[in-house]
């Protein structure tokens, strides 16, 4: 099992402030800084954080990103887990106490300390997704000698790889066992949750020149911020 300390999965007071929209460098507001504080006496008084991982087969996983046949033509996973020695189904929530937490502060009109949750929350639970990598990575170094593997998490709803992917990956991995439900719209069920598949091959695997099409509409190019694309 993944172990998720909130000391980990606390986000940096820094990255909130970007998360809200602070330019880089600007001081925060002695407001501002009293409501982060009281955001993070919520997140370790109300977060559950629970995670479920476990591997499958290259073939396997083919079936499961086909899924209902919706993907983008290209993506970049179609090229990446072909090549990976090692795949995890993954799944994380923060449970669902901090989600009704947010939805209480901005049914009660506090929507400067529910704004300020929800980034800390969403942050905390994109974190968990780099402990499951690292949890991947030293799992194999552990077992292997020579080149050490780098883990990435990839998610139905990004890159190409429909949403509605979540259901074959749901049916195989039954996230249901730590508390996360999928609606019609293959949404999950507490919003702080995330799932995928963890991804641990030779580095190269990960990186792509390609730009696709749907790469115009990107709101989040997280495939530069981890090395990812060459070029995008
Ligand atoms: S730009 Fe966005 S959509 Fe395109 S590969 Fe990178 S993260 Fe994915």
């Amino acid at each position: 099992m993944i172990d998720f300390p909130l000391s980990r999965l606390q986000p940096q007071e820094a990255a909130v402030y970007a998360a809200l929209g602070l330019p880089s460098g600007s001081r925060p507001s002695t407001r501002s800084a009293a409501l982060l504080q009281r955001a993070l006496e919520l997140f370790h008084s109300c977060s559950e954080p629970l995670g479920v991982s476990e591997p499958i087969r290259l073939d396997e996983f083919a079936g499961i990103f086909a899924g209902q046949g919706r993907n983008a033509p290209a993506t970049p996973l179609a090229g990446v887990f072909p090549r990976a020695e090692r795949l995890h189904l993954f799944a994380f929530t923060l449970g669902a106490r901090i989600s009704g937490e947010i939805q209480r502060l901005f049914a009660s009109d506090d929507f400067a300390l529910g704004s300020v949750l929800d980034a800390v929350a969403s942050l905390a639970a994109d974190q968990a997704g780099r402990i499951a990598e690292a949890w991947v990575e030293s799992r194999d170094a552990g077992q292997k000698k020579g080149a050490r593997l780098k883990a990435l998490l990839y998610s139905p709803g990004y890159c190409g790889w429909h949403i509605s992917g979540q259901e074959k990956l749901f049916a195989r991995l039954r996230p249901e066992r730590i508390g996360i439900s999928l609606n019609a719209s293959f949404l999950m069920s507490p919003l702080k949750s995330i799932s995928g598949v963890l991804v641990a091959g030779p580095a190269a695997i990960h990186r792509f020149s390609e730009v696709y099409p749907f790469c115009g509409q990107c709101k989040s190019p997280t495939c530069r911020e981890r090395g990812m694309a060459r070029s995008a």
